[in-house]
């Protein structure tokens, strides 16, 4: 009997793995990272219920690490087989996975080096040399349409709007003759938003079980216009004189934040100050969003057609040294920092927002999801102070939410993927959440549509 487990991202936002077993062969669907609390972080040191020498196929929703950030793990654990992505996925996965090896290294080296860690002994869980074996093994399948993994299982793509490449997975799987399909939605974007196109629902005719994701099960996210609420945040800082920190990774929120300025930039409703993407590896990332056109929406599209630079600001300067990100903080005039993480967690982020937290003229703008054990929660849920490299730095910023800028669906969005499903999937299985926010959903889908739906528990197996 075919069956699928689920690895991670069950009951938590992060560590999406979900491992199918069927016709004698075992699938991977992603290999992420866990990312937030200790115990969840805990969980990145634990090998894998089932040997990875013995998987058979891995393929991946989209780069993002908690997507994609455990590869390095699996594979010097002995997975040495395909890992099937589609081609911006497959670039920027590398870009994410090269920067996860350093990031890893340097939070290590100044966790020994400060004595800020928990452990008396802190290494690091992978480093840059674990991730050129990872990228040998990915190779590339169509950005939609159908594909054979092998004779047991097909895939068909649909764009999930999410980040560049993004994409939920249509699996059929067949097992002595009989078919069952199961449903990954991967992370869902947003609708109507710049750059990328819209999520599109799977057309399949048969679902035997959906994963859907339940990032932002439980809320909506604030209305208004993005274009006219970040314009007003610039001017208001900057007649203050004060400085923007974004906690954003360099891919996705990055090019989003930089459309909007360029946007603004243009019809001057805000004046012209230097952003520093702060980041070595935002410039890759934007050229990967310029060069992908097949993600693009018919807007961005149009603003390149016309000749525009619609991903870059006027007054753009991009670091890529510690030397040249350290030299930001002699900058005393109005500035705005796009700084990863994107949840505070670790990255250069942290040096900036030392530097910026404890003056009341600046702003902090959070624009992602903030998983629960991050800084980023705290500062969202009116942290009055936050520790940095073993400080205690008071927070004094104007700490403004902006979930306009979210990449992900909010409650009634991810209905809306829902309703576009063209027959009611025998069972669902929500995902990638916290506990309220899945249950949420859950009730939410058991009323409105009357499927079966549950939560997925972590390291569950369940019949396809
Ligand atoms: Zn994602």
């Amino acid at each position: 009997m075919a069956k699928l487990t689920f690895l991670g991202a069950a009951g938590c936002v992060t560590g999406s793995k979900y491992l199918v077993e069927a016709a004698g062969k075992k699938l991977l669907v992603d290999c992420g990272l866990f990312q937030g609390t200790d115990d969840l972080k805990q969980r990145n040191w634990n090998s894998l219920p089932t040997d990875p020498k013995t998987i058979d196929y891995l393929m991946l929703t989209h780069a993002h690490l908690d997507h994609t950030g455990w590869l390095p793990v699996l594979v010097r654990d002995g997975y040495n087989k395909t890992i099937f992505a589609n081609p911006a996925t497959i670039e920027l996965t590398e870009i994410l996975l090269k920067d996860s090896g350093h990031l890893q290294e340097e939070e290590t080296e100044d966790a020994q080096k400060h004595k800020w860690s928990k452990h008396a002994q802190p290494r690091a869980l992978y480093t840059s040399e674990d991730i050129d074996p990872v990228l040998r093994l990915l190779k590339p399948m169509p950005r939609s349409g159908g594909f054979d993994i092998s004779a047991e299982f097909h895939v068909e793509s649909y764009d999930a709007g999410h980040i560049l490449g993004s994409s939920s997975l249509e699996l059929t799987i067949t097992e002595n003759g009989m078919k069952s399909v199961v449903v990954f939605s991967g992370d869902i974007g947003r609708y109507d938003q710049p750059i990328l196109n819209d999520p599109k629902t799977p057309s399949t005719k048969q679902i035997d079980l959906l994963l859907c994701e339940s990032t932002y099960g439980d809320r909506e996210h604030e209305a208004g216009d993005p274009l006219q609420l970040l314009g007003d945040i610039v001017n208001r800082v900057v007649r203050r004189g004060g400085s923007i920190v974004i906690p954003a990774f360099a891919i996705g929120r990055t090019q989003t934040f930089m459309y909007y300025l360029r946007e603004l930039e243009n019809l001057q409703r805000i004046p012209r100050v230097p952003v520093y993407v702060d980041s070595p590896m935002a410039l890759s990332a934007t050229d990967l969003y310029l060069k992908h056109k097949e993600d693009h929406d018919l807007e961005f599209s149009r603003d390149e057609k016309n000749g525009g630079d619609p991903l870059n600001v006027h007054e753009f300067h991009l670091t890529r040294t510690a030397e040249e990100s350290k030299q930001i903080n002699n900058v005393k005039t109005p500035c705005i920092i796009i700084s990863a993480s994107g949840m505070v967690t670790g990255g250069r982020v942290l040096h900036h927002l030392a530097q910026r937290l404890g003056d009341a003229r600046n702003c902090v703008i959070l624009g992602g999801f903030q998983a629960e054990g991050t800084r980023g929660r705290a500062l969202q849920e009116g942290a009055k102070t936050l520790n940095l490299f073993g400080q205690v730095v008071p927070v004094l910023a104007e700490i403004v939410e902006m979930g306009q800028f979210s990449a992900h669906a909010g409650k009634s969005e991810l209905m809306r993927w829902m309703t576009g499903l063209q027959v009611p999937p025998k069972q669902v299985y929500l995902t990638h959440g916290e506990p309220q926010a899945a249950q949420s959903l859950q009730q939410a889908v058991t009323q409105n549509f009357k499927w079966k739906a549950a939560v997925a528990r972590y390291l569950d197996s369940v019949e396809i």
